[in-house]
């Protein structure tokens, strides 16, 4: 899956790109601007490629011999809003996840993540099955956050109110120490929960919005993704 792709030299291109065995890599596609006509087609994002790679030694770059289409998603990739959300998908891939590791529950989750937003007629709503994943993808880096009861003095937290929470610290924060910015309702927080013990699908399309603010916060607290940030993480490896 091409994450980024930018424009390197007269004619190359140096694509960022999460694999299913090597993680996230950095490949140097040459002349990749002046393929055929059709050609550069390949290296677009979204859908599942398969590359040909060669290591070239010294170099941090991958080289790039071969790209071929094996999973198209067209009709994501012709509604807006799904692209959307598919592209706030892969920039949280982009920033988050260390090079050259693989992550195989991550590549699952993205992979379904795609093939949902293909999917016709949509079974859910875009911005739910984004916020979904985005809460998978936080578990599945271990930012998984502490629902049960107070991060600071332990105290567990009756299921049945709603409690206050701090992303950067990791979980609730009791009122006793202090609160903290976001108040998480009860119903919510009984379907993010269900959501970390595997339940697909667990979240309402009213859940969608605060899940989303709550997946942004996260990353920035622990990988310091910014929610529009440079050319940082995963170029490098
Ligand atoms: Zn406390």
């Amino acid at each position: 899956l091409v994450l980024r792709s930018l424009p390197y030299g007269e004619a190359d291109l140096v694509a960022t790109v999460f694999t299913e065995a090597m993680g996230v890599i950095s490949v140097l596609a040459k002349s990749a601007r002046t393929f055929r006509r059709g050609a550069p087609r390949s290296l677009e994002p979204m859908h599942t490629l398969r590359l040909g790679l060669t290591e070239r030694p010294g170099a941090e770059l991958l080289g790039l011999r071969s790209a071929a289409i094996e999973v198209p998603r067209l009709r994501l990739t012709a509604d807006l809003e799904r692209m959307q959300a598919a592209g706030r998908a892969l920039r949280w891939l982009r920033r988050s996840l260390p090079p050259r590791t693989p992550e195989p529950e991550t590549w699952n989750e993205i992979t379904c993540l795609l093939d949902a937003l293909d999917a016709e007629p949509a079974a859910r709503p875009a911005s739910l099955l984004l916020a979904e994943f985005g809460v998978a993808l936080t578990a599945a880096l271990g930012y998984g956050l502490n629902l049960h009861g107070c991060v600071r003095c332990g105290k567990p937290c009756d299921l049945a109110r709603s409690a206050y929470l701090d992303p950067s610290l990791g979980g609730l924060v009791c009122r006793h120490c202090g609160g903290a910015g976001v108040l998480l309702r009860a119903e919510l927080r009984g379907r993010l929960l269900a959501l970390y013990s595997g339940t697909r699908g667990a979240l309402i399309e009213q859940d969608a919005q605060a899940a989303l603010e709550l997946v942004d916060a996260t990353l920035r607290a622990h990988a310091g993704v910014e929610p529009d940030g440079g050319p940082k993480g995963g170029a490098s490896g």
